[in-house]
């Protein structure tokens, strides 16, 4: 079997913070902590969760914006650290990504034209002739018409804005779409349309998408697969449909809860989370979800429980939904778990 178009190993990105004050260590925000996934070629993943659980980090660290404090990012099977500068920008033509806001993304000054030829104008130079026949075949991927290529980015509304960013993403005819909360800004009716859209160009072209957003409702939509975040955990991943329908771990089934529901007939069951996401930076011990969970026993609060794969192909990490073999405690828990059993 030949080796997924993504793969991510173990990634993880600590910002140390400053030196408190005559303490010995640093504190670190542990944005993101020990995440694996992997990307089929036309495939769309979706990374979903709360404000803050390091889903943007996870995009830079991706798009090698960012260095990974560990863990690896491989493209077909190569280690993207690992790449010389020449094989690096080879890549990136191959790998495209696509912002939350579509404003502040495009330089004001330029055209329509401009801005989604420069990412080929970068690599080539275009004659005229082919700059307009390329930004026209561009526009029209997009359901634009060829007449808006002389205006600037402040005379299109908000959708046409994120079709240009789409547009510019795709002029190098990409293998890998990153696309961070890109319809998060948008209204309800034009997310829908940009969500066809790109479900449209992923058949037409067979890009693979890795599609971020905190809203569950968008990414029903569109994804193939659902991976989960908390604290910069991935907590659930699986087909999308198997996650929505019955999802295992406590943090997915309380985000889908607290989901608006589309149909007004249906009546909501349980209660969403309670309570505020805790810091990353003293993230609690044991499962991070503990304090929040209506399930967690005394073991979530020791053991970081490890992702287990479930029969029906998703993974889940939580000692009580997904529990795997009793872990090898510490010297100190196991002291600690006795003491506390006799109580
Ligand atoms: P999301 O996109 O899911 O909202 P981010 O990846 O932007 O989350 O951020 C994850 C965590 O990392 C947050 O707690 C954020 O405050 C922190 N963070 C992001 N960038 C930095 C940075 N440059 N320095 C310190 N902390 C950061
Ligand atoms: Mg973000």
């Amino acid at each position: 079997m030949s080796a997924p178009l993504l793969k991510v190993e173990s990634l993880t990105k600590h910002y140390p913070l400053a030196r408190v004050f005559l303490k010995r260590t640093t504190p670190v925000v542990r944005a993101v902590d020990d995440v694996s996934f992997s990307v089929e070629a036309g495939e769309t993943l979706c990374i979903v969760g709360e404000s803050g659980c390091g889903k943007s980090t996870v995009a830079r660290l991706l798009m090698r914006m960012l260095q990974p404090t560990s863990g690896r990012v491989m493209i077909e099977g190569t280690d993207i650290a690992a790449l010389g500068s020449h094989a690096l920008r080879a890549w990136r033509r191959r790998m495209q990504m696509v912002f939350q806001d579509p404003y502040s993304s495009l330089n004001p000054r330029l055209t329509a034209e401009q801005i989604v030829t420069e990412p080929v104008e970068n690599f080539e130079r275009l004659s005229r002739r082919q700059r307009k026949a390329l930004a026209a075949d561009l526009l029209r991927k997009v359901g634009m018409s060829s007449e808006m290529m002389d205006r600037l980015p402040s005379e299109f509304s908000g959708g046409q804005r994120q079709r240009l960013g789409i547009a510019r993403a795709l002029a190098l005819e990409p293998s890998l779409l990153i696309a961070d909360e890109a319809v998060s800004a948008l209204d309800v009716s034009v997310q829908a349309q940009i969500l066809n859209l790109l479900l449209d160009l992923q058949e037409q072209m067979g890009i693979a998408y890795v599609f971020i957003s905190h809203d569950l409702t968008v990414v029903q939509h569109i994804g193939d697969r659902v991976a989960v975040m908390y604290l910069g955990r991935i907590v659930e991943i699986g087909p999308c449909e198997a996650l929505f329908d019955n999802p295992v771990h406590p943090y997915t089934e309380a985000l889908i809860a607290a989901a608006p529901v589309p149909d007004p007939t249906r009546v909501r069951l349980k209660a969403p989370v309670d309570g505020e996401v805790p810091s990353p930076v003293n993230p609690p011990s044991g499962c991070s979800f503990h304090p929040r969970c209506p399930l967690a026993i005394e073991r979530c609060r020791i053991d970081v429980p490890p992702l287990m794969p479930m029969p029906d192909g998703r993974t889940v990490a939580c000692h009580v939904r997904a529990p795997n073999a009793p872990a090898q405690l510490s010297f100190e828990d196991s002291l600690r778990t006795t003491f506390m059993a006799q109580f």
